[in-house]
């Protein structure tokens, strides 16, 4: 099969090395960096679906290539969804991994209920139409931080059927239960029945 090539519309070179785990050959994954592109992606909207869109959307008009996008928020049971879109900000506009567990772990304090999942939205603009895929991962946030791996809330987050954080996992751990993952996979079956 010949070289598929999708433009990945992210700043985060952490989502970068996730995805090249998981998107290989004949997939090739291009960075904003290669494509030549540097701009803020802008993340106004109220939900996943329609950041991820708009991400998505803005590379598709700059480059008009084949890309994509995804969108990632935590949403924790108790808290009514939150931090969930405002996942990257949820302490202020610095975008800081750490503020951002402080406050979660706060708000958390003495909560017995402490379920929680990532959503991960993926949106493809695939021969100009856009196309969305939803990868959830459902688990708890514990107490203290555990672990050096991974970023964002992975240090306070086990997955449901491990007893280990994902910051606590090698990458290929990680991608067995990842939303992330499980939303590409579901990417990955469709670009495999267009091109084959
Ligand atoms: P966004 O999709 O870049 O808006 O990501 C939102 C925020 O969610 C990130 O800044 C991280 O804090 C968090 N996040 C997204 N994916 C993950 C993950 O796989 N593990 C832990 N935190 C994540």
């Amino acid at each position: 099969m010949e070289n598929i090539e999708l433009v990945f519309a992210t700043n985060n070179q952490n989502k970068v090395k996730e995805i090249r785990s998981i998107l290989k050959e004949p997939f090739q994954v291009i960075t904003l960096l290669k494509a030549g592109i540097d701009i803020d992606i802008p993340e106004p909207h109220a939900t996943l679906e329609a950041n991820a869109s708009e991400k998505s959307s803005t590379i598709h008009r700059i480059t008009n290539k084949n890309c994509f996008s995804e969108d990632t928020g935590l949403e924790v049971f108790t808290l009514n969804g939150e931090p969930g879109v405002k996942s990257a900000r949820y302490a202020g506009e610095e975008r800081n991994f750490q503020d951002n567990i402080v406050l979660l772990l706060e708000k958390l304090h003495g909560a017995s209920d402490r379920t929680a999942q990532f959503r991960t939205v993926v949106s493809l603009i695939w021969n100009d139409q856009e196309y969305l895929f939803t990868g959830i991962c459902k688990g708890r946030i514990i107490e203290q931080q555990k672990g050096a791996e991974g970023f964002g809330y992975d240090p306070v987050f086990i997955p449901d059927g491990s007893d280990k954080t994902f910051a606590e996992m090698s990458m290929e751990e990680k991608n067995k239960f990842s939303h992330r993952k499980k939303a590409v996979a579901q990417l990955i079956d469709f670009l495999k029945q267009k091109v084959s």
